[in-house]
């Protein structure tokens, strides 16, 4: 098995961290029962071991899931409590799992849970957000509604928040506090051995980084968090336009729009770079540090809270037995390093340098874009053509520019990572790479001026230049 996170967790540092002695009954009747008077670390760790690397159960009955969206309504409630041991009878027995869920004790809880609340709810809230915008348009261009009164971003915005209250998924995970009983030893003792096999049961696994600090586990917070601001700069800007139309200074207006789209605008993105090229440095130390893995190098919570003879309960040490387990796996701890060095490094930094900003991300990103200009399509209620090549040109900026654009902007920080000796020369550093990415818009801009004559609406132009930014923007993808 190909581990896919460098992180194992047994159990909660709060609580005794490994199974111990005098478990009761965790031991199914083909195996010889450990007793509490000749049970000693070494057969308990032999028995660990021989669970584990053949990923078996004790009982089917310590096989137990949750619904993920049971997760999601009640972690908040029981985090502010204080009473994570709450959410174990949340789960049932379960024979198969959608996603085994990895995490790290030591991580923040909130991102952790944003990041889940992301990436369940992000695609069903953007899809929502996106048809009930599309009901006002409708509504807007019958005249059932007021055109420019900001409908179809109210409604956008509405469907985007309430879906993931209303949001059931039916994906069944497994989370260790929830699935796992934090109170019961002899319970908890049997989950921790029928490890394996919660794993060899689950179809995929979603591993939530919080290690050695290297990875700030942000990506959920900062996207989700980008769009909802987004949104509300989307709204603020409906806003002050409707405002400013009514306005009869002129070179007022100009100026707010200077202020509102270039000084914002270009202040944010720049801050965005910022953070955005603190990431690459984290992504690259990350594989500096997997280049030279050492499994002598790694560390157990239980080592560090002390076990053996002179502690009060004899707990087996996970680090060793882990050591075995990779040992079984593996043919060797040697192998194991090589193939973290090499095969382990190569994807993880091609998911987290690569693929962290995927298309489908940076579309729902920019949903709120869509909001918006169906209120100036819905304002063309009389003209159907009109309304077409509006929903085109939204489509353009949609599917094509936006998302390259900030793909370059996401390679250009990662290419342009390095630290500079002062504060104020990265600040500046981050200004040039946003620049250097908006010049791209600006080459766009022209194009569709000059080539697809934008500003004439014509259908036909529209449609071709929708295909054929859709094309250049698959084979820049491709080659960035
Ligand atoms: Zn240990």
């Amino acid at each position: 098995m190909l581990p896919k996170s460098l992180e194992t967790e047994c159990g909660n540092p709060r609580f005794p961290p490994a199974v111990l002695l005098g478990v009761e009954d965790p031991v199914p009747t083909e195996y010889p029962k450990v007793s509490e008077e000749d049970a000693d670390g070494e057969e308990l760790a032999n028995l660990y071991i021989m669970f584990t690397t053949n990923m078996r159960v004790t009982r089917p009955e310590i096989l137990r899931g949750v619904r993920a969206s049971e997760v999601l309504r009640h972690l908040p409630w029981v985090w502010l409590r204080r009473d994570l041991t709450s959410l174990y009878p949340l789960s049932h027995e379960a024979a198969k799992f959608d996603q085994f869920w990895s995490h790290s004790w030591k991580g923040a809880l909130w991102a952790k849970y944003v990041n889940i609340f992301y990436l369940q709810t992000c695609l069903p809230a953007n899809i929502v957000g996106i048809i009930s915008a599309s009901v006002a348009c409708v509504l807007v261009s019958e005249g059932l509604l007021e055109a420019r009164k900001g409908w179809c971003l109210l409604l956008g915005f509405a469907g985007f928040c309430v879906t993931p209250l209303l949001w059931r998924s039916g994906k069944v995970v497994f989370l260790d506090m929830a699935c796992i009983n934090q109170r019961d030893q002899g319970l908890k003792g049997e989950a921790i051995i029928s490890m394996g096999a919660f794993l060899k049961q689950s179809d995929s696994m979603l591993v939530l980084w919080a290690v050695l600090q290297i990875i700030p586990p942000l990506l959920g917070p900062a996207l989700l968090g980008g769009e909802i601001l987004f949104g509300l700069a989307c709204v603020a800007y409906a806003y002050m336009e409707t405002s400013l139309a009514s306005s009869e200074d002129l070179r007022f207006s100009a100026a707010v729009h200077v202020v509102y789209h270039g000084g914002l605008g270009i202040l944010c993105s720049g801050f965005l770079a910022h953070a955005l090229q603190g990431y690459a440095r984290s992504v690259e130390t990350l594989n500096e540090q997997l280049c030279g893995f050492k499994a002598a190098g790694t560390s157990s919570t239980c080592c560090e809270q002390g076990h053996g003879p002179e502690t009060e309960t004899t707990v087996v040490c996970d680090r060793a037995i882990l050591f075995q387990c990779i040992t079984h796996w593996y043919g060797s701890l040697d192998k194991f390093e090589s193939q973290v060095q090499s095969e382990v490094r190569t994807a993880l930094i091609d998911q987290l340098a690569n693929k962290s900003m995927s298309y489908q991300r940076l579309l729902l990103f920019f949903t709120p874009y869509v909001w918006i200009r169906f209120e100036y399509t819905a304002s063309y209620g009389g003209d159907h053509i009109r309304q077409l090549v509006d929903l085109t040109q939204t489509f353009t900026y949609w599917m094509a520019v936006y998302p390259f654009m900030n793909k370059l902007l996401f390679r250009l920080c990662y290419r342009f990572r390095a630290r500079c000796c002062r504060l104020h020369r990265d600040i500046l550093l981050s200004v040039a790479v946003v620049i250097t990415a908006f010049l791209y818009y600006i080459t766009f801009y022209i194009i569709q001026l000059y080539v697809f004559q934008q500003n004439k609406h014509d259908l036909v132009l529209s449609m071709i230049s929708l295909v054929s930014w859709l094309a250049v923007t698959a084979i820049l993808w491709r080659i960035t």
